[in-house]
Protein backbone atom coordinates (compact mmCIF):
# COMPACT_ATOMS: atom_id res chain seq x y z
CA UNK A 1 0.00 0.00 0.00
CA UNK A 2 2.53 2.55 1.28
CA UNK A 3 4.65 2.13 -2.03
CA UNK A 4 2.14 1.85 -4.59
CA UNK A 5 0.44 5.18 -2.84
CA UNK A 6 4.31 6.96 -3.24
CA UNK A 7 4.40 5.73 -7.10
CA UNK A 8 1.22 6.66 -7.44
CA UNK A 9 1.79 10.62 -6.03
CA UNK A 10 5.27 10.89 -7.71
CA UNK A 11 3.13 9.92 -11.18
CA UNK A 12 0.75 12.41 -10.49
CA UNK A 13 3.26 15.38 -9.45
CA UNK A 14 5.53 14.31 -11.94
CA UNK A 15 9.69 14.89 -12.16
CA UNK A 16 9.55 18.46 -11.26
CA UNK A 17 8.58 18.09 -8.16
CA UNK A 18 10.20 16.54 -5.02
CA UNK A 19 7.91 14.38 -2.87
CA UNK A 20 9.35 14.82 0.76
CA UNK A 21 7.23 11.65 2.94
CA UNK A 22 6.16 13.45 6.65
CA UNK A 23 7.13 10.48 8.60
CA UNK A 24 6.15 11.44 12.11
CA UNK A 25 4.11 9.94 14.22
CA UNK A 26 4.49 6.59 11.69
CA UNK A 27 6.51 3.17 13.06
CA UNK A 28 10.09 2.23 12.00
CA UNK A 29 8.34 -0.40 10.50
CA UNK A 30 6.29 2.09 8.12
CA UNK A 31 8.92 4.10 7.04
CA UNK A 32 11.27 0.91 5.99
CA UNK A 33 7.99 0.23 4.16
CA UNK A 34 8.49 3.17 2.12
CA UNK A 35 12.18 3.16 2.16
CA UNK A 36 12.25 -0.30 0.69
CA UNK A 37 10.12 1.18 -2.23
CA UNK A 38 12.93 2.94 -3.35
CA UNK A 39 11.90 6.66 -1.72
CA UNK A 40 14.89 8.30 0.09
CA UNK A 41 13.68 11.66 1.26
CA UNK A 42 11.78 12.01 5.23
CA UNK A 43 10.68 14.48 6.97
CA UNK A 44 10.12 14.78 11.06
CA UNK A 45 9.26 17.50 12.52
CA UNK A 46 10.35 17.24 16.14
CA UNK A 47 14.29 16.79 17.54
CA UNK A 48 13.88 14.00 19.43
CA UNK A 49 11.77 11.29 17.14
CA UNK A 50 13.76 12.43 14.28
CA UNK A 51 16.76 11.46 16.19
CA UNK A 52 15.41 7.89 16.88
CA UNK A 53 14.55 7.53 13.67
CA UNK A 54 17.51 8.72 12.04
CA UNK A 55 19.43 5.88 14.57
CA UNK A 56 17.03 3.22 13.60
CA UNK A 57 16.96 3.58 9.82
CA UNK A 58 19.30 3.28 6.77
CA UNK A 59 21.88 6.59 6.65
CA UNK A 60 21.35 7.31 3.09
CA UNK A 61 17.82 8.86 3.98
CA UNK A 62 17.83 12.43 3.15
CA UNK A 63 16.11 14.33 6.29
CA UNK A 64 14.46 17.11 6.09
CA UNK A 65 12.96 19.08 9.71
CA UNK A 66 10.14 20.73 8.86
CA UNK A 67 8.80 21.94 12.31
CA UNK A 68 10.33 24.72 14.85
CA UNK A 69 13.90 24.26 16.12
CA UNK A 70 14.81 25.75 19.31
CA UNK A 71 18.39 26.51 19.37
CA UNK A 72 19.90 24.66 22.09
CA UNK A 73 18.56 21.24 20.05
CA UNK A 74 20.94 22.31 16.83
CA UNK A 75 23.65 20.47 17.37
CA UNK A 76 21.65 17.08 18.07
CA UNK A 77 20.78 16.86 14.13
CA UNK A 78 23.27 19.24 12.77
CA UNK A 79 25.90 15.89 12.21
CA UNK A 80 23.02 14.81 9.41
CA UNK A 81 20.29 16.57 8.42
CA UNK A 82 20.12 17.46 4.90
CA UNK A 83 17.77 20.65 4.74
CA UNK A 84 16.10 22.32 8.16
CA UNK A 85 12.75 23.72 6.46
CA UNK A 86 11.46 25.89 9.30
CA UNK A 87 14.51 28.27 9.29
CA UNK A 88 12.86 31.45 11.12
CA UNK A 89 15.54 33.64 12.52
CA UNK A 90 18.93 34.91 12.14
CA UNK A 91 19.61 33.81 15.48
CA UNK A 92 18.94 30.12 14.57
CA UNK A 93 20.47 30.37 11.50
CA UNK A 94 24.01 31.55 13.18
CA UNK A 95 23.54 28.74 14.98
CA UNK A 96 22.78 25.93 12.42
CA UNK A 97 26.19 27.62 10.84
CA UNK A 98 28.62 27.29 14.16
CA UNK A 99 27.22 23.52 14.63
CA UNK A 100 27.87 22.35 10.24
CA UNK A 101 31.22 24.41 10.60
CA UNK A 102 32.50 21.57 13.19
CA UNK A 103 32.73 19.45 10.71
CA UNK A 104 33.03 21.63 7.68
CA UNK A 105 29.82 20.52 5.72
CA UNK A 106 26.91 22.43 4.11
CA UNK A 107 23.47 22.79 5.80
CA UNK A 108 20.33 23.73 3.22
CA UNK A 109 17.71 26.17 4.48
CA UNK A 110 14.69 27.28 4.20
CA UNK A 111 13.32 30.32 5.19
CA UNK A 112 9.73 29.44 6.87
CA UNK A 113 7.05 32.24 5.56
CA UNK A 114 4.30 33.10 7.55
CA UNK A 115 1.04 32.80 5.16
CA UNK A 116 -1.59 31.95 7.53
CA UNK A 117 -4.37 33.77 8.81
CA UNK A 118 -3.45 31.41 11.99
CA UNK A 119 -1.72 32.24 15.56
CA UNK A 120 -0.71 29.25 15.76
CA UNK A 121 2.01 29.04 12.82
CA UNK A 122 5.51 29.69 13.02
CA UNK A 123 7.75 31.56 9.97
CA UNK A 124 8.80 34.90 9.45
CA UNK A 125 6.76 38.22 8.52
CA UNK A 126 8.01 38.98 4.54
CA UNK A 127 9.28 42.54 6.19
CA UNK A 128 11.19 39.63 8.96
CA UNK A 129 12.34 37.87 6.09
CA UNK A 130 14.22 40.95 3.89
CA UNK A 131 15.93 42.18 6.42
CA UNK A 132 17.22 38.51 7.62
CA UNK A 133 18.38 38.49 3.80
CA UNK A 134 20.28 42.07 4.50
CA UNK A 135 21.45 40.91 7.77
CA UNK A 136 25.28 41.95 7.74
CA UNK A 137 26.33 38.65 9.55
CA UNK A 138 24.50 36.92 6.87
CA UNK A 139 27.61 37.48 4.69
CA UNK A 140 30.01 35.16 7.03
CA UNK A 141 27.92 32.12 7.28
CA UNK A 142 29.54 29.81 5.30
CA UNK A 143 28.03 26.41 6.19
CA UNK A 144 24.75 27.61 5.61
CA UNK A 145 22.71 27.66 2.29
CA UNK A 146 19.48 29.22 1.90
CA UNK A 147 17.87 27.54 -1.26
CA UNK A 148 14.17 28.57 -1.06
CA UNK A 149 10.95 29.61 1.12
CA UNK A 150 8.60 26.88 3.14
CA UNK A 151 5.12 27.89 3.88
CA UNK A 152 1.72 26.44 5.25
CA UNK A 153 -1.30 27.70 4.47
CA UNK A 154 -4.16 28.41 6.97
CA UNK A 155 -5.76 25.30 7.56
CA UNK A 156 -9.09 25.76 6.28
CA UNK A 157 -11.94 24.18 4.06
CA UNK A 158 -11.72 27.42 2.03
CA UNK A 159 -10.11 26.90 -1.03
CA UNK A 160 -9.65 30.24 -2.32
CA UNK A 161 -8.07 31.58 0.42
CA UNK A 162 -5.32 28.28 0.51
CA UNK A 163 -5.36 29.21 -3.01
CA UNK A 164 -4.21 33.36 -2.38
CA UNK A 165 -1.50 32.39 0.16
CA UNK A 166 0.34 29.98 -1.63
CA UNK A 167 0.22 32.64 -4.48
CA UNK A 168 1.59 35.47 -1.93
CA UNK A 169 4.48 32.20 -1.14
CA UNK A 170 5.18 32.29 -4.91
CA UNK A 171 5.16 35.52 -5.69
CA UNK A 172 7.09 36.88 -2.76
CA UNK A 173 9.71 33.99 -3.59
CA UNK A 174 10.13 35.58 -7.37
CA UNK A 175 10.70 39.26 -5.62
CA UNK A 176 13.25 37.55 -2.97
CA UNK A 177 15.11 36.12 -6.34
CA UNK A 178 15.07 39.04 -8.19
CA UNK A 179 16.33 41.14 -4.99
CA UNK A 180 19.15 39.28 -3.78
CA UNK A 181 21.71 37.46 -5.12
CA UNK A 182 21.11 33.99 -3.42
CA UNK A 183 22.49 31.13 -5.90
CA UNK A 184 20.62 28.08 -5.82
CA UNK A 185 17.81 29.52 -4.16
CA UNK A 186 15.41 27.53 -6.00
CA UNK A 187 13.42 25.68 -3.61
CA UNK A 188 9.46 26.44 -2.48
CA UNK A 189 7.95 24.18 -0.10
CA UNK A 190 4.56 24.44 0.04
CA UNK A 191 1.57 21.72 0.19
CA UNK A 192 0.82 18.48 2.16
CA UNK A 193 -1.85 15.67 1.50
CA UNK A 194 -5.40 17.77 1.29
CA UNK A 195 -3.81 20.46 -0.75
CA UNK A 196 -0.75 19.38 -2.59
CA UNK A 197 -2.02 19.80 -6.09
CA UNK A 198 -3.34 23.30 -5.63
CA UNK A 199 0.04 24.00 -4.07
CA UNK A 200 1.72 22.89 -7.15
CA UNK A 201 -0.58 24.90 -9.73
CA UNK A 202 0.43 27.67 -7.94
CA UNK A 203 4.18 27.36 -8.01
CA UNK A 204 5.47 24.83 -5.41
CA UNK A 205 8.10 22.41 -6.36
CA UNK A 206 8.45 20.62 -3.38
CA UNK A 207 5.59 18.95 -1.31
CA UNK A 208 5.46 17.45 2.26
CA UNK A 209 3.02 14.64 2.48
CA UNK A 210 2.41 12.04 4.98
CA UNK A 211 -1.21 10.87 5.67
CA UNK A 212 -1.74 10.51 2.28
CA UNK A 213 1.15 8.29 1.84
CA UNK A 214 0.68 6.13 4.98
CA UNK A 215 -3.37 5.67 4.77
C1 LIG B 1 2.54 16.94 9.34
C2 LIG B 1 3.07 17.93 8.40
C3 LIG B 1 2.93 17.76 7.00
C4 LIG B 1 2.20 16.59 6.37
O1 LIG B 1 0.82 16.67 6.58
P1 LIG B 1 -0.18 15.61 5.92
O2 LIG B 1 -1.47 16.30 5.93
O3 LIG B 1 -0.14 14.40 6.81
O4 LIG B 1 0.31 15.31 4.55
C5 LIG B 1 3.48 18.72 6.17
N1 LIG B 1 4.15 19.79 6.66
C6 LIG B 1 4.31 19.99 7.98
C7 LIG B 1 5.06 21.18 8.45
C8 LIG B 1 3.79 19.06 8.89
O5 LIG B 1 3.94 19.27 10.20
Amino acid sequence: MIAENINHIKQEVGHNVKLVVVSKFRTISEIQAAYDAGHRLFAENKVQPLLERYEALPKDIEWHLIGHLQTNKVKYIAPFIHTIQSVDSLKLLMEINKQAAKDGHIIECLLQIYIAQEDTKFGLSKEECIGLLNAEELKTLNNIKITGLMGMATFTDDLQQVEREFKSLKSFFDELKAQFNLPGFETISMGMSNDYNLAIACGSNLIRVGTKVFQ
